[in-house]
C-alpha cells in the first residue's frame, strides 16, 4: 500500500483559513498540516493575541464567524464595551467568547508553557484534528514604515483601515528567532508543501523568514506550490495587492511568481488570469489556471482535490503526463472561462 501524501500548507488568517478548511475536510485530512503565521501577534488590554493562528482554530472546528472569514461566530461585545467606557482602545474588536483564548493563551505563556503547545491545546479544546504548528515559539512581529515611522501591523491594518502609504516593512525579532522542532520536521518530512492565497509579504515571508525554515525547504524534496492570492492583479480581500506594489513587485500573479521565486516549483492562479500563462511559463515550471476564488467549503475541498491531482501529475517532474493533464486544465480553464 502506498503512505499516505504528507501534505504542509503555509499559512496566512483569512486566506490560508479557507485554503486549511479544503485540506481538512477533504480526502487528505489524515496527513494534513498547517504552519500558521505569527507575526500578526500583537499585545491589547495586556492579552496576547494571535490573529492568524486564531482565524485558523476557529475555522478548523467551524466555529468562524463565516461573514467576516475571522472571529467566532454568535459573539457578543460586553468585555470590550467595558473597555471602552474604561477608557481603553477599543479599534481592535475582540469578542467576548474570545477574549478567553487571549486570556487562556497570556496566563499559560506567563507560566512559561511553549507558544506551540499553548496553539494545541486551544486547538485540541475546540476539537481541531488537523495539527496547527507554529513556526517559532519566539517573538515575531510585522513593522510598517509610514510617513509618521514605524508602526504595529494591527495598527495599520484595523485601526488606520490601511489606509496610509507603506514606505517600508520589517519583521522585528526574526534574526534571533529559531524555527520549532514541528515546523522544521513537517516541513523535511511533507510530500507536498503548499503555500496558501495568504498575504505573500505579512503572512508568508514572516514563516519563510525564520533562520532554518528557508533551509529545510530548499532541501525538501517535496513538490511546492503557491496559490495566487491576487486575482486580476487585485486582493480578494485586505491589502496584498498595495503591499506588493510597497514591497517592489508586480500586484499581479506575475509579481506573486517573482516573490516566490526559487521556493515554488509549481503555481495556482485564477482561471481570469489565464491569459499570463506564456508569460509565467518562463517564471514557474508548472502553471495551473483553474477557479481558486473559494467562498463555501465545496469550492475549498474542489480546490485542495485539484492541488492534490496537480501534485500527481507533476511528481514525475517533466513527465509526459504532468504536462498533458496541466495542459488540458489550462485549456478548460480558457473555454470555460470565456
Ligand atoms: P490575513 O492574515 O487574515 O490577512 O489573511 P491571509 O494572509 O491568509 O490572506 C489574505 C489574502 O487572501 C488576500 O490577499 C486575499 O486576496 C486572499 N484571498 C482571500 N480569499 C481568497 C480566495 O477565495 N481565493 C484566493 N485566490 N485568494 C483569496
Amino acid at each position: 500500500m502506498n503512505s499516505p501524501l504528507k501534505i504542509v500548507l503555509l499559512s496566512g488568517g483569512v486566506g490560508g483559513a479557507k485554503m486549511a478548511e479544503g485540506f481538512a475536510f477533504s480526502r487528505s485530512a489524515a496527513q494534513f498540516s498547517v504552519i500558521g503565521n505569527v507575526a500578526d501577534d500583537q499585545a491589547f488590554h495586556g492579552l496576547w493575541v494571535s490573529p492568524d493562528i486564531d482565524t485558523l482554530t476557529y475555522t478548523l472546528a467551524d466555529e468562524i464567524d463565516k461573514t467576516k472569514g475571522w472571529g467566532l461566530r454568535d459573539e457578543s461585545n460586553q468585555v470590550l464595551d467595558q473597555l471602552k467606557r474604561l477608557g481603553s482602545d477599543s479599534w481592535m474588536y475582540l469578542g467576548d467568547k474570545d477574549f478567553a483564548t487571549h486570556i487562556y493563551r497570556t496566563e499559560q505563556r506567563q507560566r512559561g508553557v511553549r507558544p506551540s503547545v499553548i496553539a494545541a491545546n486551544i486547538a485540541h479544546a475546540y476539537g481541531v484534528k488537523t495539527p496547527i504548528i507554529l513556526p517559532t515559539d519566539d517573538c515575531i512581529q510585522n513593522k510598517v514604515m509610514i510617513e509618521s515611522g514605524w508602526i504595529d501591523f494591527q495598527d495599520y491594518f484595523v485601526k488606520l483601515a490601511c489606509q496610509p502609504d507603506i514606505l517600508d516593512f520589517k519583521i522585528a525579532g526574526i534574526e534571533a528567532a529559531t524555527a520549532t522542532p514541528e515546523s522544521l520536521n513537517a516541513i523535511a518530512e511533507a510530500d507536498l508543501i503548499v503555500i496558501a492565497p495568504s498575504n505573500p509579504i505579512v503572512s508568508i515571508k514572516p514563516i519563510l523568514s525564520v533562520p532554518g525554515i528557508a533551509d529545510v525547504l530548499q532541501h525538501s524534496s517535496a513538490f511546492k506550490l503557491a496559490v495566487s492570492p491576487l486575482i486580476n492583479g487585485e486582493t480578494v480581500k485586505g491589502p496584498a495587492d498595495s503591499m506588493m506594489t510597497a514591497a517592489g513587485y508586480r500586484s499581479d500573479v506575475e509579481g506573486v511568481a517573482d516573490f516566490y521565486s526559487g521556493v515554488i516549483d509549481g503555481l495556482i492562479i485564477d482561471q481570469q488570469d489565464r491569459d499570463r500563462l506564456p508569460r509565467l511559463s518562463n517564471k514557474v515550471e508548472y502553471v495551473l489556471a483553474t477557479d481558486t476564488l473559494m467562498f463555501n467549503r465545496q469550492q475549498k475541498m474542489s480546490l485542495a482535490e485539484t492541488i492534490v491531482h496537480f501534485y500527481q501529475a507533476s511528481r514525475g517532474r517533466n513527465n509526459r503526463s504532468a504536462r498533458s493533464f496541466i495542459e488540458s486544465a489550462n485549456a478548460l480553464a480558457t473555454r470555460t472561462a470565456v
